[in-house]
């Protein structure tokens, strides 16, 4: 039976990062992946760009991002946080840049110049990646790992990791496997949802505008006619609802309620009723005599909207601009701040960029990720109950978390 020093279950983000650090303090360190190649979900993450961090500096807005539980991240961040994130990764060659909502991506090269630079890192350490290795088995002996069972072999460890990543995205290796290994090892394991996924709608003309982006709009959950959460940004209407950042971060606000769930999106966030009344009037009045209601629609949302609102308005698409009544532009501006969907519940994991839930925080020293129940196990990423917003956030877990599970405690 082959020995490490130290075994990671999982070559996600997590666990690279886990085995990098291990391994640079000398430790000899294995990574049992059950796929034929490591990081497959890094290499999805941001459309193939990867956005690895958040430069957000001030720690408390940081963590304030993930909720009530971002507060076990503070040890790991002052250890290696965001900033640090940042360094780290230009050192091993990913210069990045800086976008829109201190967004983090690679200056070039995207996912798979992260991915290849955390590989060459642990080719460097002489880290032993068992690819097509799944975990079959953890033996647990009175709060002790006493060893790792794989399909074809068995390994003990000194230290082991559980770095096996969420629910979500179930064809990238993540189904959830580290779930069932704390489990029997006495952790609770928090309720589980799929988080950061498109809401489907009861209406179906979101077909309408599929593939629209829309940028600088407002979303508003209303939870049976009440506010419950809103967020500005980008979105974009789908096949069967909608999707995009703002709606993925709202999303996580739809499984807690039972009761009648709707969305309103306001198309002119930044305008009051009388501003873009006045700004509708100001069109008409520019076209009239030659301007038809389709013309002034498409002067005031993207082209790939104009087929979905004219089919939710009222006033017909050819009705000469100079005909349109006032009552008619009052119920025209109400659609442009209040377009009403109604919630039909949640793609499931197979869309969900995280999963909400999972390893309870209470049992984990958030100082070294080591089970306060297994004397010898520890856990990083996103098998862990930590989640964020989208941004560059869940990355963040992964890297300060594995960071920490595969220190060497002094
Ligand atoms: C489409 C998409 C886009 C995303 N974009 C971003 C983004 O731009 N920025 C951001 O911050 N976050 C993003 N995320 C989230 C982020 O990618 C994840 O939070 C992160 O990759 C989780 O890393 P992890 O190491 O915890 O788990 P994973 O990356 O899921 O890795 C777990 C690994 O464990 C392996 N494994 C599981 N069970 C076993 C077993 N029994 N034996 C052996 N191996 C096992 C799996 O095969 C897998 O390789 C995105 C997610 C998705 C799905």
């Amino acid at each position: 039976m082959e020995h490490f020093d130290t075994l990671i279950i999982g070559g996600g983000s997590a666990g690279l990062m886990a085995a990098i650090r291990a391994s640079s303090q000398g430790q000899r360190v294995a990574i049992a992946e059950k796929n034929h190649s490591v990081g497959e979900k890094l290499l999805l993450s941001g459309r193939g760009r990867c956005n690895f961090t958040n430069a957000e500096s001030d720690m408390d807005i940081f963590i304030s991002r993930y909720g009530d539980k971002g507060k076990f991240l503070y040890s790991a961040f002052s250890k290696f946080g965001p900033l640090r994130t940042r360094e780290y990764f230009s050192s091993i060659g990913v210069k990045y840049v800086e976008e829109r909502g201190k967004r983090i991506f690679p200056k070039e090269g995207g996912s798979k110049k992260v991915l290849d630079a955390l590989i060459s890192q642990c080719r460097k350490n002489e880290v032993k990646i068992m690819r097509g290795t799944p975990v079959k088995a953890i033996k647990f002996n009175a709060g002790h790992v006493e060893r790792v069972i794989t399909e074809n072999d068995e390994y003990t460890a000194d230290k082991y990791i559980i770095a096996t990543g969420g629910k979500s995205y179930p064809k990238t290796g993540s189904t959830g496997d580290g779930y069932t290994f704390a489990q029997q090892a006495g952790h609770t394991i928090i309720p589980l949802y799929p988080a950061l996924v498109p809401v489907r709608t009861r209406e179906t003309w979101p077909k309408l505008a599929s593939g629209c982006d829309l940028r600088n709009v407002r979303l508003t959950v209303f939870a049976d006619g009440k506010n419950v959460a809103e967020r500005f940004g980008e979105m974009e209407f789908t096949n069967f609802g909608v999707s995009g950042p703002i709606v993925m971060e709202l999303s996580s606000h739809i499984p807690d309620w039972d009761g009648e769930l709707q969305l309103s999106l306001d198309m002119k966030p930044t305008l009051t009723h009388e501003i873009l009344t006045a700004r509708v009037k100001r069109e008409i009045e520019a076209h009239s005599g030659h301007g038809r209601f389709r013309g002034l629609v498409r002067s005031l949302v993207p082209a790939k909207m104009l087929t979905l609102m004219l089919e939710l308005s009222d006033i017909p698409q050819d009705k000469p601009v100079e005909y349109i009544s006032d009552e008619e532009i009052s119920e025209f501006v109400n659609l442009l701040k209040d377009i009403r969907m109604n919630v039909n519940g949640l793609w499931g994991y197979g869309n969900a960029m995280v999963t909400r839930g999972g390893v309870c925080l209470d049992e984990i020293d958030p100082s070294t990720m080591r089970s306060k129940l297994c004397d010898n196990l520890y856990f990083a990423g996103e098998v862990l109950d930590l989640n964020g917003p989208s941004g560059g956030f869940n990355l963040q877990i992964c890297w300060s978390t594995g960071y920490v599970a595969g220190s060497v405690n002094e």
